[in-house]
């Protein structure tokens, strides 16, 4: 028996994004907030550097402006980039009122700086400003009586009506599995804001929580909306290198407080590629990184802030201070072992202004959307703060819309009359870890066309095998994620072919100049009818 939810909006996705657009329209709307697991199943709570505002005077909105574009590499929509910065101190404001405390000294916040940035600027809560934030946004959430937050579901793919008749191309809600019951449910809504962060677990080396697997990405796509930019992923340049280290950031603002890149050997090397040394932007640094260790077959490269005072260091950084040395790495005596790690996804469900995406009913908010904020690369800490931006706009216009008429319409149950339970769950494991590790070698920091085809030639086989296994097999949620990664690999792959140059974070041996004119790719869901492998539903 299927279980039927219905509720105003339905928000998949409980990190900055999801969080905050539930806060947004609460007031108005009965709200569902779904999420795979807790808060730390979110990028939001493992964000350390801060969020980017213009909030000292002698900094200006301008210079916020100029270095989005700067770091955008000309693919940055100008009006989007204006719109979000004039923003941020409304955002700021807004999550302060909400009781984030963000750490100031005499009445100033204080602000730290990170690459590319002109100024400081970054507002930060210590180094664990996204804990902060999603603290006291779900706190907020439990309080009102007019959300309701849940848990253990992953949304498995969103309803179009258009599906089911003729007459309405609407988004209606989605199917989810329960985790906790291994049921498949229906939730039936108004409207719908996909909040699913990134798709960066495509990558074998990710700083990002197990959760990112662009879930949102390929369900809107399925859906059929229209997917920009997923050949600019951003790598992070510094993760913490250790065997017992799952995916924990060594944040920019540590080298934004003076920490200094080394080679195993103890020399910089920053100065033979950017002028800017080590607050260069993450691409270069990254690519900078990865040509030193392949040039020296070296398993990682160091960071060394241990000049700085022990007593500022551990003041400012105590939770990577404590990790580290939790793993037996004293950093205010000695550098920290780093390595690059897929960190961002720059693409992704294109939207306007207001998280519209081309299906009406379909809102995407945050770093599954791609709302022409990043362009080619996205600059440190303005990822927040789009996630609060957007999630505002995107509640004001659904509370504008909450009483236009809806096209009624049933919507038929999950069928699972013709499958059965797995027998060898062994496939997907497989396949899971045969995914990441040819993403990383073949579509990771330095790309070429031969490489990228060779991708796309397993990314062929493995779509048939999934499909095969998803049309036969109960749906668990190590299957949808992986269903969910190969079409994102897909979309990635297709999009860094299809870019015949280099431009920020897409860097192509090939190809290692800039065409003089930018543009942005653009999938349309036309060539969906390979990937769009939606168990049938029957009523
Ligand atoms: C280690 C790290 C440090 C960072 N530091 C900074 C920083 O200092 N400043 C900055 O601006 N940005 C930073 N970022 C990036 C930033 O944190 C993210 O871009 C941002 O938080 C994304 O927020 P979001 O709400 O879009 O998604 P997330 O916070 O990732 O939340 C996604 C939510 O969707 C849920 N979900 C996903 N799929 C499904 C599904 N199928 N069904 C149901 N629920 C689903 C997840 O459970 C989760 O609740 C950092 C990222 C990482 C990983």
């Amino acid at each position: 028996m299927t279980q039927r939810f219905s509720t105003d909006v339905l928000i998949i996705g409980g990190g900055a994004a999801g969080l905050s657009a539930a806060l947004h329209l609460a007031a108005h709307a009965r709200v569902t907030v779904l999420c795979k697991d807790g808060m730390d199943a979110a990028s939001s709570t493992w964000a350390q550097g801060g969020i980017a505002a213009v909030t000292d005077p002698s900094d200006s909105l301008q210079s916020h402006v100029a270095d989005t574009l700067d770091a955008g590499a000309g693919l940055c929509d100008p009006d989007i980039v204006r719109f979000t910065v004039e923003n941020a101190a409304a955002a700021i404001e807004e999550l302060v009122r909400l009781g984030v405390q963000f750490d100031a000294e005499s009445n100033h916040y204080h602000l730290t700086r990170e690459g590319g940035h002109s100024f400081r600027r970054v507002l930060h809560v210590a180094d664990a400003t996204g804990r902060a934030i999603i603290e006291t946004l779900t706190e907020r959430v439990l309080d009102h009586p007019n959300i309701d937050l849940l848990p253990d579901r992953v949304a498995i793919d969103l309803i179009n009506l258009s599906k089911f008749t003729r007459h309405a191309n609407r988004c209606a809600g989605a199917y989810v599995l329960n985790r906790s019951t291994g049921h498949v449910e229906v939730f039936q809504a108004r409207f719908v804001i996909l909040a699913t962060g990134g798709a960066s677990k495509v990558y074998l080396y990710t700083s990002n929580p197990d959760s990112s697997t662009g879930d949102g990405i390929a369900m809107a796509w399925r859906a059929g909306c229209r997917i920009a930019n997923m050949e600019f992923n951003q790598f992070h340049p510094t993760c913490l290198y250790h065997p017992h280290a799952k995916s924990f950031l060594i944040s920019e603002a540590v080298r934004g407080e003076g920490g200094l890149l080394l080679l195993p050997d103890g020399d910089r090397f920053m100065q033979r590629f950017d002028s800017r040394l080590e607050l260069a932007p993450r691409d270069i640094v990254a690519r900078a990184i990865d040509h030193e260790m392949k040039r020296l077959g070296a398993d990682c490269v160091y960071l060394d802030i241990s000049h700085r005072p022990k007593s500022f260091i551990e003041a400012h950084f105590p939770t990577i201070a404590s990790r580290c040395f939790e793993l037996g790495i004293d950093m205010t005596r000695e550098p920290i072992p780093v390595v690059p790690a897929a960190h961002y996804t720059c693409g992704g469900v294109l939207v306007d202004r207001y998280g519209l995406t081309d299906l009406p009913g379909l809102y995407a908010i945050g770093e599954v959307s791609c709302t022409g904020l990043h362009g080619a690369n996205r600059l440190a800490s303005n990822s927040l703060l789009e996630c609060l931006v957007f999630a505002r706009s995107a509640a004001t216009q659904v509370r504008e819309r909450l009483h236009d008429p809806m096209p009624e319409v049933a919507v038929p149950k999950w069928d699972e009359s013709q499958v059965t339970d797995s027998d060898e769950d062994v496939v997907i494991a497989h396949n899971w870890d045969e995914l990441r590790r040819f993403m990383w070698d073949y579509v990771g920091i330095v790309r070429t066309d031969k490489r990228l085809q060779r991708a796309q030639r397993r990314l062929d086989l493995l779509r048939q095998e999934i499909h095969e296994y998803y049309s036969h097999y109960r749906v668990s949620n190590d299957l949808i994620e992986l269903r969910n990664l190969v079409h994102v690999a897909e979309l990635i792959v297709r999009s860094a072919l299809s870019r015949q140059e280099s431009r920020g974070l897409h860097f192509n041996l090939d190809h290692p100049e800039s065409l003089a004119r930018a543009e942005d790719t653009i999938l349309f869901p036309g060539f969906s009818d390979r990937l769009d492998v939606l168990r049938p539903v029957a009523s």
